[in-house]
């Protein structure tokens, strides 16, 4: 049986894994589907203190990586089906039908973008012009028109990316005014390359005759009129979903389905030797530097837990 075991392998989870190996608890953790988290979609990270001169996100959670394999924890590609918490022993299950034992469990599972809904976005999904990241994909719509939608500091983000392939970068805001930070709105918003769509909601991506993106057909939240803005491809930055569905049931979750920490902590849990840390129980900062704060409160709580038990 483990000490503990580590779900997920973002900012937060590889923090954790550097404070229990250092203490010795010779932590396994499972990377789930995206090792390294949502870290090695993004661009530059220009506020991780420590990097003056920015850092990037998939060197970042590497060296983490590093560090907690320099002092024994060990990892395994695979993810998380199923949990029993019921008893002393925790029990997780992989989709292949693994099955692995832990005394304890930090949970850092992450979130996943959110998507819109509407017809066309799945079916353009990947590589027909509809994605999720601009870091992945933006090199491909080179001197093309591209769209992102939404108002948030990811959507800046992405958008100031995109400007360094797109001919135009049009950015599509429910709303009149950004939600991103003063600093990322005034880039943003400045740049030539960058157009903004006011008040628009997309209602579908609208597809060319070889089935590629061409256009996003949007609607005035004032007037209701429609409108189509060219975009061969179609960022989606609207959000995040916590990943925590394999343990409903198990585990107290909210409306949105994060993670609920008991009062008084970020990071414990009302099931006792379980607990969670990063993006899936966190929808009020959700930054790197956060999540590793979270990451390794979870790590010390988990320490204490085991010494008194
Ligand atoms: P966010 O702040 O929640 O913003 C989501 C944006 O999408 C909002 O503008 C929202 O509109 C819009 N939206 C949501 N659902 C929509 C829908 N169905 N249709 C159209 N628009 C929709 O998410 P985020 O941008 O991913 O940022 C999350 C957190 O990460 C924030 O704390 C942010 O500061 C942080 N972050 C920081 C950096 C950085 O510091 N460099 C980079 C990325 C993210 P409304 O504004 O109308 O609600």
């Amino acid at each position: 049986m483990e000490n503990v075991i580590i779900l997920g392998s973002g900012c937060a989870g590889l923090t954790a894994a550097v404070y229990t190996a250092r203490a010795n608890l010779n932590p396994l953790v499972l990377e789930g589907t995206q090792p390294g988290g949502q870290l090695t979609t993004t661009s530059e990270i220009e506020n991780f203190p420590g990097f003056p001169e920015g850092i990037d996100g998939y060197e970042l959670t590497d060296r983490i990586r590093q560090q907690a394999t320099r002092f024994g924890a060990r990892f395994e590609h695979t993810s998380i089906e199923s949990v029993d918490f019921s008893g002393e022993v925790k029990k997780l299950t992989t989709a292949e039908g693994k099955t692995f034992e832990a005394k304890t469990v930090i949970i850092a599972t992450g979130a996943r973008p959110r998507l819109l809904g509407i017809p066309g976005e799945s079916e353009l999904f990947g590589g027909k012009g509809v994605t999720t990241c601009a870091t992945c994909d933006g090199a491909f719509y080179r001197n093309m028109e591209v769209a992102v939608v939404g108002g948030g500091d990811s959507a800046a983000e992405e958008a100031l990316f995109l400007t360094r392939f797109a001919s135009k970068v049009t950015l599509i805001h429910r709303r009149d005014e950004l939600r991103a930070s003063k600093i990322m709105a005034e880039r943003v918003i400045g740049h030539e390359k960058v157009a903004t769509a006011w008040n628009k909601i997309p209602v579908e991506v609208l597809a060319d005759e070889q089935g590629f993106a061409r256009a996003v057909k949007v609607k005035d939240t004032q007037t209701g009129e429609l409108s189509e803005i060219e975009a061969k491809g179609v960022f989606i930055a609207i959000g995040h979903i916590p990943n925590s569905k394999p343990f409903a049931g198990a585990m107290d979750l909210d409306e949105q389905g994060y993670f609920k920490a008991i009062p008084g902590s970020q990071v414990r849990t009302t099931v006792s030797g379980v607990f969670v840390a990063g993006d899936c129980a966190d929808h009020a900062y959700r930054q790197a530097i956060t999540a590793a704060g979270m990451g390794c409160q979870a790590a010390l709580e988990c320490e204490r837990f085991l010494m008194e038990s």
